[in-house]
């Protein structure tokens, strides 16, 4: 009998192993079944957006954390697949930070038509609108999954040889508690729930948190009008040269009503709150010995090559790092682990594995600074592409990216998504968005496309590095 593999998400990441296991069947080689499941009614992940928020029309929870004006917040660049390239999708230079809409467009693009076996379309090994409820260790071998179609809530208890964990992890929201904060009048969210800021018009907002989802909701409310804005930061302030509307304080200490009190005394009111205080790996699915247990980190503990779990035989794990990279370190990650699965890779003893493990975790404490933490990332990602026949690419031209794009962010935070970078795919320059990022409030598929304006920058030679 055939194996049967199953795949647990249909997001850039589950999209990725479908995609690595096309490109082994279109080289001929034998492909086991591959069931992958999905709760949402189409594929994408956080990139599928949804206008809903808490529980879905299936009172499952919502799993997309954006927003409607959300737009990439890192060059493209840096994220684009080595064997599916942004020229090959748009057939013509993009800016380097599409928004949303695009950016499914484009990974929609590169697995839609794919085949797994001819005349089978990829997207028919996707059960969508189906929720795994749970996954447990066979007694022989391989895991028995329980899944439910949502519609209909038909259950079904299937047996898989292997099963590939890709159900992200920036979902479930890590909600910390305030002293008193149960007695603030105003809209309390997490940034989960935030799905755009113009009920933030007008309004003086404080959001907690000092990373990428309190920095960008925070601009959202800036463009959208609101009244001022104050970041609230446990640890390291993010030091951006803010407009005056928008400052960095300490930590809230507690509140009283609308009034918030910081730890360094000074307290202030506010109309509306926003938790940007990160999110949770959470496996509820998973019986408790199978769960990754883990921060956000560059390399969770416990996982071979970052993909393969320590605890128990063909259980692998895609997506679970913090992210600098994403698309392309997921394409590196499945063809490893597609590799693994058709026995075209070979796993060392697990001493070997803990050895692997342990150099990188080692290597990682000593991390000093940006460019370090990048590269980390970065060679990560050379390892695992030397494992497998994923076209290798520049790596290191990836990383300085990342580093202008850093020293962009400093030098403005309102504008940085207006300058333009090169692929190191194709070797092409990104063009010039027709309209800056901070008067783009349409940010549809068929506005970003459109060729009939002509571009409404005064400067652009010096929005565009070489
Ligand atoms: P996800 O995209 O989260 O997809 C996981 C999939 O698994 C979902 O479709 C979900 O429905 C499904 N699933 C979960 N549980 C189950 C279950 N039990 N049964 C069946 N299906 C299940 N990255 C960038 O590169 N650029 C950006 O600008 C960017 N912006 C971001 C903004 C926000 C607000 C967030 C939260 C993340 C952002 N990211 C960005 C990072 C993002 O995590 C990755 O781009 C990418 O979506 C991760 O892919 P994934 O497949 O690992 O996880
Ligand atoms: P994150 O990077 O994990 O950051 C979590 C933040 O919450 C940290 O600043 C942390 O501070 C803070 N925090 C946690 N507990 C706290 C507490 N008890 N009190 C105060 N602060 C607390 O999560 P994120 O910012 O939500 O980002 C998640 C992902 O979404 C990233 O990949 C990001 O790139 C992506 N994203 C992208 C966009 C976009 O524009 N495209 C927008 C939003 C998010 P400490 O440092 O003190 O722990
Ligand atoms: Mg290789």
């Amino acid at each position: 009998m055939s194996r049967r593999i199953a795949i647990i998400g249909a997001g850039p990441s589950g999209m990725a192993q479908l995609r690595a296991f096309a490109s082994a069947a279109a080289q001929q080689a034998e492909i086991p079944e591959i069931v992958c499941f999905e709760k949402q009614s189409d594929w994408g992940g956080q990139w599928n957006y949804t206008w809903r928020t808490g529980l879905d029309e299936h009172s499952e929870p919502v799993h997309s954390s954006m927003y409607r004006h959300l737009w990439s917040n890192g060059p493209k660049e840096c994220l684009e697949f080595a064997d599916y390239t942004f020229d090959e999708h748009f057939g013509r230079p993009i800016s380097s930070y599409p928004p949303r809409a695009v950016l499914w467009d484009y990974i929609n693009g590169r697995v839609h038509h794919a085949e797994l076996v001819p005349g089978r379309l990829l997207k028919d090994a996707v059960r969508f609108s189906t929720a795994v409820r749970q996954v447990s260790s066979h007694s022989e071998r391989g895991y028995l999954l329980t899944s439910e179609h949502l519609p209909t809530g038909q259950q079904s208890t299937e047996h898989f040889d292997a099963v590939v964990v890709a159900c992200g992890h920036f979902s479930y929201p890590h909600i910390p508690a305030f002293e008193g904060i149960k007695t603030f009048p105003g809209p309390v969210t997490h940034a989960h729930d935030f799905r755009g800021a113009e009920s933030l018009a007008g309004k003086d907002v404080l959001i907690i948190g000092g990373s990428y989802s309190a920095e960008d909701i925070g601009i959202q409310a800036h463009k959208l009008g609101a009244a001022s804005v104050t970041f609230s930061v446990r640890t390291q302030p993010m030091g951006f040269g803010w407009p005056d509307t928008l400052q960095e304080w300490p930590l809230v200490e507690r509140f009283t009503g609308s009034t918030t009190h910081f730890l360094d005394g000074r307290t202030r009111s506010f109309d509306a709150v926003v938790l940007a205080t990160g999110y949770r790996h959470h496996f509820p699915f998973l019986a408790p010995e199978l769960r990754l247990v883990t921060a956000n980190t560059l390399y969770p503990d416990g996982l071979y090559k970052g993909v393969v779990f320590e605890g128990a035989r063909d259980l692998y794990f895609l997506g679970m790092q913090d992210q600098w990279f994403t698309f392309n370190m997921f394409d590196a990650q499945a063809w490893f682990v597609r590799d693994l699965i058709l026995q075209r890779a070979v796993l060392p003893d697990p001493q070997s594995q803990r050895r692997d493990i342990q150099t990188w975790l080692t290597r990682l404490k000593s991390v000093q600074s940006v460019r370090e933490d990048v590269q980390f990332q970065a060679d990560y990602i050379a390892d695992l592409i030397e494992l497998t026949d994923y076209p290798s690419f520049d790596l290191d031209t990836v990383v300085e990216t990342f580093l202008a794009w850093k020293q962009d962010k400093k030098e403005n935070i309102l504008t940085y998504r207006d300058r333009c970078y090169r692929s190191v795919m194709t070797g092409t320059l990104a063009a010039p968005h027709h309209t800056p990022w901070m008067e783009a409030f349409d940010d549809s598929v068929e506005e970003y496309l459109r060729e009939d304006s002509s571009p409404r920058y005064s400067a652009l030679s010096s929005l565009t590095r070489q």
